[in-house]
């Protein structure tokens, strides 16, 4: 059978955010369901998976996008995310400093990126013991309000919301079709 229209066109989606979030664990845990501890070479990122997601009756195909170590030297290259059409943006509930930086992150965002490129905020390691949280889920959530993107917290640790996050992009992709 021919395919269909709909899985033919991959939607680029980029992971950002500052250096240790949990940008490349998010992306392992979304495509083999396992947890990796330790740091993944900052250097070398994965490049791109490619994912197929299912909404309703149809399939969305998303082409993500995982930074190779650029963020942290606040260098990830505009043009990189200029054609995106959906952006991940997490920052890591246990470092305020991540979150902080979000704002920076969303000004180059709508500076750079298409007007009606998707944004998800993420807050990851939503595993964390609760002496180790730094960020109230209340807080992401009144900043998500403020930019007026979604935002859930994850772990790519357990697999929390991981799914879903995914999920959520890819529905509001094609509703926006
Ligand atoms: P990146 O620099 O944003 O790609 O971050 P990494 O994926 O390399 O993760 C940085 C560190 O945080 C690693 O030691 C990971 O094992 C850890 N990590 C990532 N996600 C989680 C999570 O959801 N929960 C916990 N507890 N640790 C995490
Ligand atoms: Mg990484």
């Amino acid at each position: 059978p021919l395919p269909s229209p709909d899985t033919d066109v991959p939607h680029k989606t980029i992971l950002l955010g500052d250096s240790g979030v949990g940008k490349t664990s998010l992306l392992v845990q979304f495509d083999t369901g396992k947890f990796q501890t330790g740091t993944f070479s900052a250097t070398v990122g994965i490049g791109f998976t490619n994912k197929v997601v299912c909404v309703d009756d149809s399939k969305v195909k998303l082409q993500i996008w995982d930074t190779a170590g650029q963020e942290r030297f606040r260098s990830v290259t505009h043009a990189y995310y200029r054609d995106a059409h959906a952006l991940l943006l997490l920052y890591d509930v246990t470092n305020k400093t991540s979150f902080d930086n979000i704002r920076a992150w969303l000004v180059e965002i709508r500076e750079y990126a298409q007007d009606d490129v998707v944004i998800m905020l993420l807050g990851n390691k939503a595993d964390c013991q609760s002496s180790e949280r730094m960020v109230r889920r209340e807080d992401g959530e009144r900043l998500a309000r403020e930019h007026s993107v979604a935002f859930m917290e994850t772990s790519a640790k357990t697999g929390q919301n991981v799914e879903l996050a995914f999920m959520a992009i890819a529905r509001e992709l094609k509703a926006r079709k």
